[in-house]
């Protein structure tokens, strides 16, 4: 990829330093106008044809013109999968070089800088410093627990609100599941807050939890499991709407019998400590 190209045309002596380098590069070095007429005997040179088309016919041996620039040369070092803080999701990415470069005739030569390296996001596009790329493990599931608590949350507040009714015992029980998930005190307002939410978007809990337990693992789908079936005994007994959910939320969460079984076992032995 060229970034820019600023071509300058410039006097160029091929035995001054820097002429080496083009020879190696198997560009051909010409003869120049800073050269003596007395070593004009490269002349014979002139006739070839060079990079980019140009050819040197017409031009006086003595006065020779040799474009010369800057480029930015871009290359993809590495392709994968990386956490995009953008995107907020995994994406693909490329690791990729950009490094300055000393062009003739709008060929890079020579490098003359060093190369800088960059993370692409192909989703948004966004450039990020490499070290994106040994954060985005970390990063990454801090985000995605602190979203699996408030989802796993939402989902126990919609089973009590699934006969459309919340007591003050429901309350209690949902403020220590909160704790428990949140690893803090959750208190009345902000419980009341989330269901007052919860109640009007009347988005069911079986909906609800069929699409954000997609990005759960089995782990997060056992402990949402946990809290839901927590809540919905908050009274001791499940009723009919309450029961149907918790049912349905075997197939949801595609578990097996035995993972389901599992689940509730772990849900029994867990103490709410008020
Ligand atoms: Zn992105």
């Amino acid at each position: 990829m060229i970034d820019s190209n600023v071509a300058k045309t410039l006097s160029f002596d091929p035995h001054r330093n820097g002429s080496v380098a083009l020879e190696r590069l198997g560009v051909p070095t010409l003869s120049l106008s800073a050269e003596p007429l007395s070593k004009s005997t490269k002349s014979d040179k002139n006739s070839k044809s060079v990079p980019g088309g140009h050819k040197s016919q017409g031009f006086p041996a003595e006065c020779f013109m040799i474009l010369i620039g800057t480029m930015n040369l871009t290359r993809t070092r590495e392709t994968g999968q990386f956490y995009c803080p953008t995107c907020r999701c995994a994406q693909e990415y490329r690791l990729r070089s950009r490094r300055p470069f000393l062009t003739l005739y709008f060929i890079p030569v020579v490098p003359i800088g060093a190369a800088e390296w960059f993370v692409d996001c192909r989703g948004c596009r966004d450039k990020w410093d490499p070290t994106v790329l040994q954060m985005d493990q970390r990063e990454h599931e801090q985000v995605q627990a602190e979203q699996f608590q408030r989802e796993a949350l939402r989902s126990a507040v919609l089973v009590v609100l699934a006969d459309d009714q919340i007591s003050g015992t429901e309350v209690n029980v949902l403020r220590q599941i909160a704790q428990q998930l949140l690893g803090r005190m959750v208190d009345r307002e902000e419980l009341g807050e989330l269901c007052s939410i919860a109640q009007q978007n009347k988005i069911r809990a079986a909906n609800y939890v069929m699409t954000v337990s997609r990005r759960w693992s089995e782990a997060q789908k056992s402990e949402a499991l946990q809290a839901m079936f927590l809540a919905a005994t908050a009274e001791g007994k499940m009723d009919g709407a309450q029961l149907q959910v918790m049912t349905q939320m075997r197939d949801i969460l595609e578990l097996t019998e035995q993972e389901y079984q599992s689940a509730i076992e772990a849900a029994l032995q867990r103490e709410l400590v008020e």
